[in-house]
Order: C-alpha cells, then structure tokens, then sequence
C-alpha cells in the first residue's frame, strides 16, 4: 500500500467520516476526489473515475453544470437568504411547491421542505403523529417501515431505517417504530416459493403484524419503491398491490420514500409510477438538486393540511421548521434541475438507456462471483456469493462486497457495496450510451480481480 498523502494524515486526525468503519479508515485513508465534470470526477493524483453511483444516488445532472451554478449564483446575487418562518415567504418556494405538486404521484395539497432525505422521513413521523394528535386518536402511532429500508438517520428516520449498524450503540428504534418483512424474493423466499406465493406472505405478515399491534394504532406504512441502500432490491410483481390492500383495510397512511427512486431513476418520473403504487405522502431529497445543494421535500395531503389548519386554530403555532426550511438557492437550483429534466428529456432518456444498462446487468450472472442481478432503470446492483448454488453468503468478516468495490476503484470506477455482499451501480443520468459500456466494462475487471 502506498505511504498517505499530508491530505490524507490531515484528514484522518481531524473528520469523521459518517456511515464509515473508522478502524478501517485510519488505515487505508480517504479516496480525495478535486474535480468533477458530467459523469466523471477526478482525485488529487490526477486519476479519473466513473462515478457509478451518483455521488451518493444523487448527481443525476453529474458534475460542472453551468447552468445550475448560474442559477445558484443568480439567487445568492439577488436574495441569498430568507426564511419561511411566519408570514415571510420567497418567490422560489412558492414555484418550487407549485412544481411539485404537478409532478408527484399523489394527490399533494401542500409542500413542506426541509434539507435532506432525513429531515423529508423524519417530518413525515412527526406529521404522521401531528395528524393523529389532531384528529382524537392519539393511540394511533405506529408506523411500519420493512426490514434492509433506509430512510435516514436521525432519531426518527435512522428508526424506520431497518438496518442494524444504524441501530446498534444508538438506543434505536424509538417506540412505535415497527418493522416488517423484506421483499427480496431471492434471499427469503421458502423453498420452492413462487414470486406470487411469497408476495402473498408478504402482504400476509403486514396483516398479522397489523392486527397483532391492534389497527387502532397502526399509522402510516413507508417503503422505498426500490430499496437502495438495503441492497437495491426490486420486489415481485404484485408486491405493491397486495401490501396497498392491507394498508387501505386498516386505514394507513402510505408513504413513499422517493429519496433514490424520484426523478427518473427508475425510468418514470417517480419509482412510485413504475411500481402502480398509490401513496399518501412522497418524501424527495437528493435529485430534487442533483445534488447541488441541499433539499428535501415531503408532500402534505389535504386530509392532514386540514387537521393541522384546525389545530393552528386551537393551539397556534405549527412548531415545526427548520433555519433552512425551502432555502432559496435550493429551490432556485432544483427549479432550474427540474427545467432540465423536462428540457432534456431526462426521465425518458433514463427509460430509453435502461434496456442497455439492465442487459449488462444480466450478462453479469453468468460470473462464478454473482448470485443474485437485480436492475430496474438507471439502478443495479450485484449480490456476490460463495456458491451460487446454494446461495451461501461470503463470511461478513471478508467484506467481499468491499473488496470489490476497492478494485472497480482500482480501475476508475466509484460504486458501492451495499448490505454487505452487494455491488450498486447508479450513475449519473445524464450518461451517454457508450459512457455505460465503458462503466461495466470497469465493473468486469474488477469482478475478476475479485476471485
Ligand atoms: N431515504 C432514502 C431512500 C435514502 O436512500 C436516503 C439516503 O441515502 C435517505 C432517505 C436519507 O437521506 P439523507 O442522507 O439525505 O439524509
């Protein structure tokens, strides 16, 4: 290994890095990237990668947008700051929330912004609750998120996350968290399990877990139309359908969680629409900017608009907002992002290139290494096994999905391993066809440097 730069030394003595095994970084040190330009970005030695996953599932424009810095740069020049605290509002909220209500996949009466995927989950609890406060029942709390979702990590949103790390030493979940099964029909279908048979115990355990808790205190249901973080995991057929009859049987309010999914990543405009799902509630975040800057985003149907109405006439004040709560230079770039994708095309040129980033997804099966292919749009990802046959995992202490991800980086290419075994591959969506060829063949070399 070579010896770390001065920048690597300064770093490992002064930032924690978050979602990071921090005995494993002082190690090896960080991957210290400097420059960025449409699906590629470049580290301090000069050396280029693809960035496979988008940042962080969220530069669907990629890097060195002008026209986003212009308009960045055009409201901090005009009015860089205001709030929406009170009677004061701005120009760019107000477009940004019209916007949105047009394009979400439910009926949104309101928009209330914050500054990231967390803060989007973590209001949709704390509405979830405010709702049920104002409209007299109290008892009806509990909110279902499944097993491998990821919706954040701040107190309430790392609880409906169900994965352990963001769990463990934190004293999460908090109460009326509750967690159901995960629909990954490959890692926990029963023998012989058709996708039909294990949809329908899905939707069956849902129900158990509904009428053991008591209907009268289950509240809301949250699910990632694609589970990203968890492993990308794209359910069967039906799943969504089956899961909505249970949640409409028992009056739960259904939220999607379109932090990955929005905005054409899975080939629609939201995974909702791909998927046939009918929720309540979107929580938005990352490609609302490209990432450009931070914003989050979640509906407000009328339904629970007007129960906070009613309780502002009762008790005032609605005590929620953040500093940054519809942050002008946010909306002014996500107005700007939101222009491109129509401008563009870009939802539809995700749908157009899928058929081809989908087919080397596939070919991929063939590999000794690979259990599992899972790709839907512009998101993938492989599962890699100790024996395909029985679909035995790597021991985790091998962190074979890691090493692998440490190779692709050896041959210029950023993903990342997911849930342990699985490699994720989400560029950016502005990615040329020649540009996909060019990332597998990235991907290939790495698997095979892998065995
Ligand atoms: N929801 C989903 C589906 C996510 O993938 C993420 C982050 O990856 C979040 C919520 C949390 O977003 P943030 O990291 O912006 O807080």
């Amino acid at each position: 290994m070579s010896p770390l730069s001065n920048l690597a030394v300064r770093d490992i003595e002064t930032v924690i890095h978050p979602y990071t095994n921090l005995a494993t970084h002082r190690e090896t040190g960080p991957l210290i990237l400097e420059r960025g330009k449409g699906i590629r970005v470049w580290d301090t030695d000069g050396k280029e990668y693809i960035e496979g996953l988008a940042g962080l599932w969220c530069t669907s424009l990629g890097y060195g947008n002008e026209e986003l810095v212009e308009a960045a740069a055009e409201q901090m020049r005009t009015l860089s700051y205001t709030h929406l605290f009170g009677s004061k509002s701005h120009d760019p909220a107000i477009e940004l929330a019209e916007k949105l209500k047009e394009i979400v996949p439910c009926e949104a009466s309101k928009v209330l912004f914050c500054s990231s995927g967390s803060e989007a989950n973590d209001q949709q609890v704390k509405l979830t609750w405010y709702y049920n406060n104002a409209r007299g029942r109290p008892e009806k709390k509990k909110i279902i998120s499944r097993i491998k979702g990821y919706h954040g990590v701040t107190v309430a949103s790392g609880s409906l996350t169900g994965l352990p790390p963001v769990h463990m030493d934190f004293d999460l979940p908090i109460k009326n968290i509750l967690h159901t099964e995960c629909p990954h029909h490959y890692r926990f279908a029963e023998d012989g399990e058709t996708e039909a048979e294990f949809v329908a115990r899905m939707a069956r355990s849902l129900e158990e877990m509904i009428q053991r808790e008591g209907p009268e205190t289950v509240a809301a249901f949250i699910a990632e139309p694609i589970m990203g973080a968890g492993g990308v995991i794209i359910p069967p057929e039906g799943y969504y359908q089956a899961i909505q009859a249970v949640l409409e049987k028992y009056d739960v309010r259904f939220i999607s969680d379109e932090v990955i999914c929005g905005f054409g990543r899975t080939g629609s405009m939201f995974g909702a629409e791909t998927f046939g799902m009918k929720p309540h509630s979107v929580s938005m975040a990352k490609a609302i900017t490209s990432a450009y800057v931070p914003l989050g985003a979640v509906t407000v149907e009328e339904d629970l608009y007007q129960a906070m109405l009613d309780e502002s006439r009762k008790i005032g004040t609605f005590g929620h907002g953040y500093t940054y709560t519809g942050h002008p230079v946010a909306a002014a770039v996500s107005l700007k992002v939101l222009e491109i994708y129509e401008r563009d095309g870009i939802v539809e040129r995700a749908a157009t290139l899928s058929p081809v980033f989908e087919k080397r997804f596939e070919a991929l099966a063939a590999h000794p290494l690979v259990g599992d292919v899972r790709a839907r749009g512009m998101i993938g990802a492989i599962e890699l096994v100790a024996d395909k046959t029985t679909k035995a995992p790597f021991d985790p202490k091998a962190g074979i999905g890691g090493y692998c991800v440490a190779r692709a980086q050896d041959h210029g290419l950023i993903s990342r391993a997911v849930a342990g075994d699985s490699v994720a591959l989400c560029p950016p969506l502005i990615i040329e066809e020649s540009e996909v060829h060019e990332m597998f063949d990235r991907l290939e070399k790495a698997l095979d440097d892998t065995e």
